[in-house]
């Protein structure tokens, strides 16, 4: 079957239904083979300009076959038309156009001629190519090489030097496969079968170890390479390229997109006129919008309302048309209406030419912390408002010493010029040292400021004296959340009035106690009254049956002696005296009652009249001793006397002295027992004239002798029969202290008595 073109020849030339001569077949196979060539060398070039370099000197080496090929077809053709021109008589053969003459035979040649000058270009592009492709592959920052079928490498671009840290040599000669990573292997081997097989092109992306232990990522295509006329696998072509970083990107972007999808905050990301291309489930969850519904739609027409803050929307929608990215607070309403707080960072995303291509917004739901934080600043204003309007200084410091509260109270006592807000926000440094100048101490006031702050220890009511007199109270409390130091709090108060009214409270107390005292003293005095009085009005019902006793005995004595004496006149005369002596007696013991009662009772009115004058006390003694002697004696008791000088004169009443002595010098008879003694002794002390009665008589319980001197007081004495009133002592106090002298006892239970008494001499 002869080529198109030939065949079309043929049929002009040698008409449609002719038999072509035998001898024409040569020439025709030769034109027919030419024919051939030159198309498959067409097809050839025009691959060629398609094919990579690499393929081009495959084509190369074609061409060149082809040529050798040409030549002989040339040379065959020559011959051809050698016998072409010789035969050409003998020929019985188409009319002169359509004879197969020179002309066709130029024409041909012509054609061979173009045919030879386009496979010259050809072989001119394919060395152009060439060296295009090694320059190419020479400066390529990709690996290009080429392989045998078998995997060994032929040629390795210098590139494999920069990419692998290998040098070309090292590579060229061994198997690609020994440096990718064994994670990579399985994948690339099925790849790599598949080139050559199922496909000529195949693409994957695998890790390389380097020469420095580093692997890299690859993404290399591979190229059967196949011979033209048997189809043959003969290379396989390869370019690597490093993919590493985009590599990283894209984990980077997959591990992004599943953060995004994946995150609790809401993401969405619009086009760059604002509108919603994608959001999350998170976004779905905070808004109510599904994904479909949001698409499209600007996040200003579905998610804000009358409360969003229009200050908010226009700061993002500024800093959005600048291409700045931004972080607000914003009020987002729910499909369903509701309300919610979302901080949502809003980042402008450019494209390479720095134009906006899209924004991405992430969003946080911050409705919770939103209404703490509200809670707080109204908890705050309140805290604000109590501090501002506190009698106290109150300072706040935090950990740094930076002023977090302050009222003006505080700036007011430490004379701080500026105003409270001014200060919050600042360090605090330097306030203790401007204020010492008002206090008594100022050195030591920075001193224990500082001492205070270092020990972070609660210090309560520590007095600061300020020079102009003032007091203040400080307070310092450290301020702990959990462990960790936060700050601390000073109190100051003005407390110099509290100070002064505790002083006059003070005052007033110690007044109060002594009132108190005085008045317990009073107590006790007016108890000890009553007490006197009821023992009084004891010793007076005992004095009144004691006296109704004195006086009804002596005198039934007198009636029943008397009477027998009258009744009786033959009563002999010895016992008539006898009976008349105790009549007599008895007599007498009344009018010693009558005359004590009498006595006493004028004391005590204030009738008594003491008159005084210079007078001896030595024989006043000696007639008391004389008025006692006969009643002692008569029980064997010695009555003595001690003076150490003749005579004694003293200012004094003698006839008051002279009871003193005897109710003394008689106490002291009556209450010794049979064969006792009893002394009076008499001497000058001083200024004083001292008259001592001592006995060795019964004694007197230590209970009682405060009240010995009581009128009526008598000592409980059972088992004695010893008479008496309770008047004798009472009415020698009265007359020793009528006289400015006084009167003691010292008395031991049945050893004896010792009664002292002092006069002044004048
Ligand atoms: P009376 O009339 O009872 O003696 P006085 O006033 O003289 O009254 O004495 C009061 C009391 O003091 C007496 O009852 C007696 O018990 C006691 N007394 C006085 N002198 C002595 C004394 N020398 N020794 C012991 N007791 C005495």
């Amino acid at each position: 079957m002869y080529n198109v073109l030939l065949q079309r020849q043929i049929k002009k030339y040698l008409g449609g239904g002719e038999v072509i001569p035998d001898e024409y077949r040569p020439l025709l196979n030769a034109i027919n083979e030419s024919y051939n060539h030159y198309e498959a060398d067409r097809n050839l070039i025009e691959r060629s300009m398609d094919l990579s370099s690499l393929e081009l000197i495959d084509v190369n080496r074609k061409l060149r076959q082809e040529a050798d090929r040409h030549r002989i077809v040339l040379g065959k053709l020559r011959q051809a038309l050698q016998v072409l021109r010789l035969d050409a008589g003998e020929v019985d053969g188409p009319d002169d156009d359509e004879n197969f003459d020179d002309s066709d035979l130029i024409e041909v040649a012509e054609l061979l001629r173009k045919q030879i000058d386009r496979r010259h270009e050809a072989e001119g592009k394919l060395l152009e190519s060439e060296a295009r492709f090694r320059l190419l592959a020479e400066n390529s920052t990709d690996i290009i090489g080429r392989y045998s079928p078998e995997g060994i490498c032929l040629y390795l671009s210098p590139s494999c030097r920069s990419l692998l840290g290998y040098e070309p040599e090292e590579m060229i000669g061994g198997r690609f496969a020994f440096g990718i990573h064994p994670a990579d292997i399985d994948h690339v081997a099925r790849i790599s079968d598949m080139v050559g097989g199922a496909t000529d092109v195949t693409t994957s992306c695998f890790r390389f170890l380097k020469k420095d232990g580093d692997y890299i990522w690859l993404e290399t295509t591979m190229h059967a390479i196949r011979d033209s006329e048997s189809g043959e696998m003969i290379e396989v072509h390869m370019a690597s390229r490093d993919i590493t970083a985009r590599k990283r990107d894209e984990d980077e972007l997959q591990l992004l997109s599943l953060v995004a999808s994946k995150t609790d905050n809401a993401v969405l990301i619009t086009n760059r006129l604002g509108q919603i291309e994608w959001v999350n489930e998170s976004f779905i969850r905070f808004s109510g919008y599904t994904l479909e519904e949001a698409v499209g739609y600007r996040p200003s027409e579905l998610l804000h309302g009358p409360l969003t803050s229009p200050e908010t929307l226009n700061e993002i929608n500024v800093a959005l048309w600048n291409a700045r990215p931004i972080t607000s607070e914003i009020l987002y309403y729910h499909k369903d209406g509701h309300t919610y707080w979302l901080s949502a960072t809003i980042t402008p995303i450019l494209d390479a030419t720095g134009q906006v291509e899209r924004f991405v917004a992430i969003q946080s739901d911050i409705t919770e912390q939103k209404q703490i934080a509200m809670e707080l600043q109204y908890r705050t204003s309140r805290l604000t408002a109590l501090v501002e309007n506190l009698q106290a200084g109150v300072l706040v410091e935090d950990e740094s010493e930076r002023i977090v509260i302050m009222n003006q109270t505080f700036c007011d006592m430490f004379e701080i010029r500026q105003s409270p807000q001014d200060l919050v926000g600042k360090e605090s440094e330097g306030l203790a040292e401007g204020a010492k100048r008002l206090f008594a101490d100022p050195e030591g006031f920075v001193r224990r400021v500082n001492e205070v702050m270092a020990g972070r220890t609660l210090c309560i009511d520590e007095e600061l004296v300020l020079t102009d007199g003032r007091i203040f109270e400080r307070d310092y409390i450290p301020i702990f959340v959990g462990d960790i130091y936060r700050g601390h709090l000073w109190h100051c108060r003005d407390v110099t009035e509290r100070k002064q009214a505790q002083a006059a409270i003070n005052a007033l107390n110690s007044e109060l106690k002594e009132t108190n005292h005085l008045l317990r003293i009073e107590r006790d005095k007016e108890k000890e009254h009553v007490r006197v009085l009821e023992e009084l009005n004891q010793m007076k019902s005992e004095f009144v049956s004691s006296v109704s006793h004195e006086l009804r005995t002596p005198l039934a004595s007198i009636i029943g002696f008397t009477q027998t004496i009258l009744i009786d006149p033959d009563l002999p005369g010895e016992m008539q005296r006898e009976f008349l002596q105790i009549v007599f007696d008895e007599a007498k013991r009344l009018a010693k009652l009558i005359n004590d009662m009498l006595d006493l009772s004028r004391i005590e009115s204030g009738s008594a009249i003491v008159e005084k004058s210079p007078t001896d006390v030595i024989p006043l003694v000696e007639r008391g001793i004389q008025s006692v002697v006969m009643q002692a004696e008569a029980r064997g008791i010695s009555v003595t006397s001690v003076v150490d000088r003749p005579s004694l004169i003293a200012n004094i009443d003698p006839d008051r002295t002279l009871q003193v002595i005897i109710n003394l010098l008689s106490n002291a008879v009556k209450f010794t027992p049979d064969g006792g003694w009893v002394q009076i002794r008499v001497r000058v002390e001083g200024s004083e004239v001292i008259l001592e009665v001592q006995d060795t008589g019964m004694g007197i319980p230590e209970g009682d002798l405060p009240n010995l001197f009581q009128k009526f007081f008598r000592v409980h004495r059972p088992g004695t029969a010893i008479r008496g009133t309770g008047l004798g002592l009472a009415i020698t106090k009265h007359i020793v202290e009528l006289q400015a002298g006084t009167i003691t006892v010292q008395s031991t239970e049945n050893v004896g008595s010792t009664f002292t008494v002092r006069f002044p001499q004048q």
